[in-house]
């Protein structure tokens, strides 16, 4: 971090600065004047600094960040990949998961066909939502807890680890007992209350991108799961508002690259949330997997023209078949196992 002083800072009020920083974090401190400036660079764990309480001061000048404001979800904290462990399933590193279901659970027979079929493809993951963030409080809001043991009736028939979303906070000891991975919807991914007691558990958190949230932000979201002591974190990108309206969401593909460059954490991609369109979400798909993303999850379903939500960017069974029979192909190419 360099902060820069205003040309004529007394130097008595540049000390105190100097002073309260020492005092209050891990840093040290070095010092630049010239005729025309006077800088402090500041170096350590600059994490805990709030820049805004030294832009505060008159004396400040400007504050320019060299390092992330995150720290344990930075690729310079760790420079290895995470590889995150889902009940003996890795995903991250060379492992990529492709995360299948409905968008949400309808029904114990619908899902356990659903499952068969999913387990029949080669997916890893059985998705399905149960508590769903409806924006009409008049559409179907999900099955709750039993939405929840219908998945668990299917994992104990296939062996997929479960992946569904989790809404309030009162909810985290059940989805700790009974979810594999839990997911925190693009909808919640600032709602840091519930960030910070998943980073109390150990469980898996699939946390999607904000609707309107930047990269930055995301990852920051992470460090709150991340600073209570819960390293596995999954990030998905979902696609972000833009003024672009042919498709549900504009798919932020460099992303991909870009979270792999600035985190060690896994990153995966759901074409289905992103376009809103069934027919989008094999070429998104197989985008992403050439981009480097370690995942995707899709929407599923047998009869998308009857689902209870978003049927119109559900695939159906076959199309799954023939996505992972492409993506099996493909990693030929790419560095990963599928
Ligand atoms: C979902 O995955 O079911 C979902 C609601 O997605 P998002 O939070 O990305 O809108
Ligand atoms: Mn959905």
């Amino acid at each position: 971090m360099i902060i820069v002083m205003c040309k004529d800072a007394p130097l008595e009020e540049i000390d105190a600065i100097k002073k309260r920083l020492i005092k209050e974090h891990d840093i040290e401190i070095h010092e630049s004047k010239g005729t025309n400036y006077h800088l402090l660079g500041v170096v350590g764990d600059t994490s805990t600094i709030d820049p805004s309480s030294i832009e505060a001061n008159r004396i400040v000048e400007k504050l320019i960040r060299v390092q992330s404001p995150y720290k344990k979800a930075s690729k310079m904290f760790r420079p290895d990949d995470s590889v995150i462990d889902i009940d003996g399933h890795k995903l991250g590193g060379k492992h990529f998961g492709v995360i299948a279901g409905p968008c949400s659970v309808e029904s114990r027979e619908s899902l356990m066909d659903l499952a068969r079929q999913i387990k029949k493809s080669g997916a890893h993951f059985l998705r399905g939502g149960a508590f769903k963030p409806r924006t009409s409080p008049y559409s179907f809001q999900g099955l709750g807890e039993e939405g929840i043991e219908i998945l668990n009736e299917a994992k104990r028939e296939t062996g997929l680890p479960i992946v569904t979303e989790i809404m309030s906070i009162d909810k985290i000891d059940y989805f700790n007992e009974n979810v594999d991975i839990i997911q925190v919807g693009a909808r919640n991914m600032q709602n840091f209350m519930l960030l910070k007691e998943l980073g109390r558990t150990d469980k898996p958190v699939l946390l999607k991108r904000g609707l309107s949230a930047t990269i930055e932000e995301l990852l920051m979201a992470a460090e709150y799961i991340m600073s209570g002591g819960n390293d596995n974190v999954i990030l998905c990108e979902r696609g972000i508002r833009t003024f672009e309206k042919y498709t549900r969401n504009t798919l932020d593909i460099s992303s991909v690259p870009v979270i792999k460059k600035l985190s060690h954490l896994p990153i995966i991609v759901d074409p289905s949330h992103a376009s809103g369109e069934w027919w989008l979400v094999e070429p998104l798909a197989k985008a992403a997997f050439a981009v480097g993303a370690d995942g995707i999850m899709i929407e599923v379903h047998q009869d998308p023209q009857n689902a209870k939500s978003d049927g119109q960017q559900s695939i159906k069974p076959d199309k799954l078949d023939h996505l992972m029979d492409t993506l099996k192909s493909l990693s030929q190419f790419l560095d990963k196992s599928i």
